[in-house]
Order: C-alpha cells, then sequence, then structure tokens
C-alpha cells in the first residue's frame, strides 16, 4: 500500500485529502495529513469573525470531523527531503520525529509578508488565522468599552483609532467590515459619536483591490469614504513604535489597532527547508498537472498545490502567467490534485488544472459589497448578498453551511452580539484577583 503524506491540511491539503477519500479503493493507499492545527481555516469568513457576523469555530472546519479515512498528524512539518522520502515532524509536545512517505503533497499554503518597519511586529497584527480575527473583533469592542468612560482626549482618541495596512482582497474586506462594526456600536454607546471614531486604510499603490478594474476600485474608494473610512492610496506606513502611525504623507496619528494585511510571503518551510526546486520567490515549482519540476524534468512522487505552489496558468492569455493564490485556485487545485493521483497510481496520465476565473466578489461590511465578471459590475446591497451566498455555499460541508447560515437568519431577528470576550486570554485572572484590578492588588501577572 503506497502512503501518500499531505503537508498542510488547508483549502488545498483538505480537499486534496477528502477528494482522495472518495477516489482511493480500498487498500490502494493510505493517507495522512500532518498539519499543526485541528482544522481547515476557511479565510473568506474572517473578514465577517472580526465584525461578529460569522461565528470563529464556524470558519473553522474540523479536520478529524471531515476526514474519517485519513490518519491525522498533529504537528508542523519542519523539513522536507524527498531524496529520503521523509518529512520531520515538530510536534507541540515531544521529540521531532521522521514520517516516511512514498508520495508527497506540499500544500502549506503562505504566510503574511511582513517588512522591516519599526514597531510593525511589536504592534500590528495579522487576519490570516481565526485567532487574529477574534482578537480584532474583541479589540474593538473592549476599546469601545473603555473609551466610553474616558473623557474626550488623546486616550479615548487612540483606543477608537484604526488602521489597516493592505488595499488588498482582505485589507479591504476587513476594514469595510470592522468599520460597519464600529459605525452600528455607536447605536449602543450614547457617550460616543461618528466623530470619535477613526478607520484608516493605508495603501502603498495609487489604487485598492487589484482585482477588480479600475473604475470598480474608485467606487470602493468613494464608497469607503461616504462612510467614514479614511483611505490613504500611495502612502506607506514608516513606523509604528508604541502605536504612533507614522505615514509616508507626514501625516501621524495614534491607533489603537493596527492591522497588517499586505500581502503573502513563501512558506518558511518551504523556502528554507525542502530539496524540491522551488521558484525565486520560494514557490514549489510545479508542471499545470502540479507534478512538481525542476531543470532536469518531472521530479517523481512529489506534487503540490495552493498558494506555497507556483502553478501555470493556463487560462490566462499571458504566457508564463500563474495562478493568483486565493481559494478559488486552491480548492480545485486540490480536487484536481487528488485525481490526477489516482490516476497516476493506476498508470493513467494525470490533466492539467485550467481554471477561468468566475470573477470577484467582496463584502465591505453589512449590507455592502462590490462583485464583477469581466465587464459586468454590481455593487451595494446585491453585491453583498452575493458574497454571502456564494460563500455559504463554498464553505465545505452541509454542517457548516447550516451553522452559518443559522447565526446569520438569527442576527436578522437579535441584531449583532457585542460583548466583549476580550478576557478569555486571561481566563484566571476573575479566580486569582476575585475581580479586583491590578491597579488595586498590586498584581502583575493573574494568568
Ligand atoms: C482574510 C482573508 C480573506 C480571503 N478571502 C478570499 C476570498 O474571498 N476568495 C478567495 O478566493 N480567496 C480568499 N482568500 C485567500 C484564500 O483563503 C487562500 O488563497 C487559500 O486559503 C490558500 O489555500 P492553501 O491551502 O494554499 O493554504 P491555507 O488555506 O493557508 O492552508 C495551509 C495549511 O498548511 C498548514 N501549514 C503551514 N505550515 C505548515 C507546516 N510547516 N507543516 C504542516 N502544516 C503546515 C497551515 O496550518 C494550514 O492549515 C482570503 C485570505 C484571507 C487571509
Amino acid at each position: 500500500m503506497k502512503d501518500i503524506v499531505i503537508v498542510g491540511g488547508g483549502y488545498a491539503g483538505f480537499y486534496t485529502a477528502w477528494k482522495l477519500e472518495k477516489k482511493l479503493r480500498r487498500g490502494e493507499a493510505r493517507v495522512t495529513v500532518i498539519d499543526p492545527r485541528p482544522y481547515m481555516t476557511y479565510q473568506p469568513f474572517l473578514p465577517e469573525v472580526t465584525a461578529g457576523s460569522v461565528e470563529a469555530r464556524h470558519v473553522a472546519v474540523s479536520l478529524r470531523s471531515h476526514l474519517r479515512r485519513t490518519r491525522l498528524i498533529a504537528g508542523a512539518v519542519t523539513n522536507i527531503d524527498h531524496a529520503a522520502r521523509t518529512v520531520t515532524v515538530t510536534p507541540k509536545d515531544g521529540e521531532p520525529f521522521p514520517v516516511r512517505y512514498d508520495t508527497i503533497v506540499v500544500t502549506a499554503g503562505a504566510v503574511t509578508r511582513k517588512f522591516p518597519i519599526p514597531g510593525l511586529v511589536d504592534e500590528a497584527i495579522g487576519m490570516k488565522q481565526v485567532e487574529e480575527a477574534v482578537a480584532i473583533r474583541d479589540h474593538i469592542l473592549t476599546a469601545f468599552d473603555r473609551a466610553s468612560v474616558l473623557p474626550p482626549g488623546p486616550e479615548r482618541q487612540k483606543l477608537l483609532t484604526a488602521t489597516f495596512v493592505g488595499g488588498g482582497f482582505s485589507g479591504v474586506e476587513g476594514f469595510g467590515e470592522t468599520l460597519a462594526l464600529a459605525t452600528a456600536l455607536l447605536k449602543s454607546y450614547p457617550e460616543l459619536s461618528m466623530a470619535d471614531i477613526s478607520f484608516h486604510l493605508v495603501e502603498a499603490q495609487g489604487r485598492i483591490l487589484p482585482e477588480v478594474t479600475d473604475e470598480p476600485g474608485k467606487w470602493v474608494v468613494r464608497h469607503l469614504e461616504r462612510r467614514g473610512g479614511h483611505v490613504h492610496l500611495n502612502t506607506q506606513m514608516l513606523s509604528a513604535v508604541g502605536g504612533r502611525v507614522v505615514l509616508s504623507t507626514g501625516e501621524e496619528y495614534d491607533s489603537g489597532l493596527i492591522v497588517w494585511v499586505a500581502g503573502n510571503a513563501a512558506n518558511p518551510v518551504v523556502e528554507r527547508h525542502t530539496d524540491l526546486p522551488l521558484t525565486a520567490r520560494g514557490s514549489v515549482r510545479v508542471r499545470a498537472d502540479l507534478r512538481v519540476e525542476g531543470d532536469d524534468g518531472i521530479v517523481p512522487d512529489a506534487w503540490a498545490a495552493g498558494d506555497d505552489a507556483a502553478v501555470p496558468d493556463l487560462a490566462s492569455p499571458k504566457p508564463g502567467a500563474l495562478t493568483v493564490p486565493n481559494a478559488q485556485h486552491a480548492v480545485r487545485q486540490g480536487k484536481r490534485l487528488a485525481k490526477n493521483l489516482v490516476a497516476a497510481l493506476r498508470g493513467e496520465a494525470p490533466r492539467d488544472y485550467v481554471h477561468h476565473n468566475l470573477g470577484v466578489v467582496a463584502t465591505l461590511g453589512l449590507g455592502h459589497g462590490i462583485f464583477q465578471y469581466k465587464r459586468i459590475v454590481i455593487t451595494g446591497f446585491p453585491a453583498w448578498v452575493m458574497h454571502r451566498g456564494y460563500h455559504v455555499l463554498a464553505v465545505p460541508t452541509w454542517e457548516r453551511k447550516f451553522r452559518v447560515l443559522l447565526v446569520w437568519i438569527s442576527a436578522v431577528f437579535a441584531g449583532r452580539d457585542i460583548a466583549s470576550l476580550g478576557s478569555i486570554t486571561e481566563p484566571r485572572r476573575a479566580f486569582v484577583t476575585g475581580g479586583v484590578p491590578d491597579t488595586v492588588t498590586g498584581a502583575t501577572d493573574a494568568r
């Protein structure tokens, strides 16, 4: 029996394993998924998690519940030695151990790209993981509670100021959703007004949302500004030391929340700890059929897909174009990879991955959205409904779709849940201090 090891159970890895479970005959191969997280993250819902419109647990698709015939190993792959057909797995506890395989599938995704900007690593947060989205939501909710008892002044202003750096898909969606949340919160906080909140979107290029064409991109800027957001185009964040944001335009302000959403960088394990052939940007080099390829041709028994792979885009008229790193491709590449792997096991020829773009749909906050397919552009409420409709159908498994839908339906009648649970990061504090603030007890660490 062949051993297939899948590195990473995110979009591409989850769909590869799921499809393999359906396609493989009994005794044909054993599939193992290795991932430090016990779930696949449905990242397109993270902006709605920041606004409390989707429950955090519902974007985490449990690998154990849904991959019943796959062996799961909880740990990070820290080295891929393809020549020896062995990966090293580093678990949370205990010593690293080797896992042997016959065939490897590399689907470890990408990480958030960072720049050496003073204060960035200390002050900013990303928006690629569930815990980051939850922390952003709780930060905003807690900030409103804290600001409501402060007199107008710099401390209150900082609490109510948020900065998103990066005007791509996730930056614009996160900005739009949290702006909508903050605006809606004002109804529950009579102590605060729109003039007190300050939301900034900072983008180095002269436009946002590169996935849509120029005019719809400009419409999104105008739309966000009409709702009170500040969009800074052709602007870079030069410093974030102590939460003081310094922009390349000379503008400076204190920001209680800085969300860094400035694109993807290569997965460090893929980039530095493997003998598989890579591109200059640290992605695994693959052919259109998703088999890994080096200078000397196909690398036997190695496949890759998703954000960590440089997949030729056969649907693009541009020669040499690669598929863009998004879920639309990762899902379909995962499914194609599984079919090709099964074909290869049975001595059949694998088929090329070809996918024609289905268009772009983005949420800009509750009730606001944008959709574009070629020259068709839909904005506002209908686009937002399309966004919700598309993603509730796209989130894997009926059980997830049902849970997400129930939360949306209950919100129509009961509104948003706006209590901050920021205190869950210190679960022992109430037990240790009896609820008395640190300033009174003198406690420094109650966790
Ligand atoms: C906020 C946000 C919104 C988005 N919205 C959209 C959208 O609306 N539409 C769209 O098409 N795309 C969207 N995307 C992009 C899309 O989510 C990604 O392109 C997609 O998740 C890529 O899939 P992947 O399988 O390559 O990587 P991932 O889904 O990131 O999965 C990688 C997996 O590998 C695991 N892993 C990492 N390193 C290791 C290691 N060393 N060992 C073992 N496992 C490892 C990780 O834990 C993870 O489970 C969005 C992304 C974000 C962040």
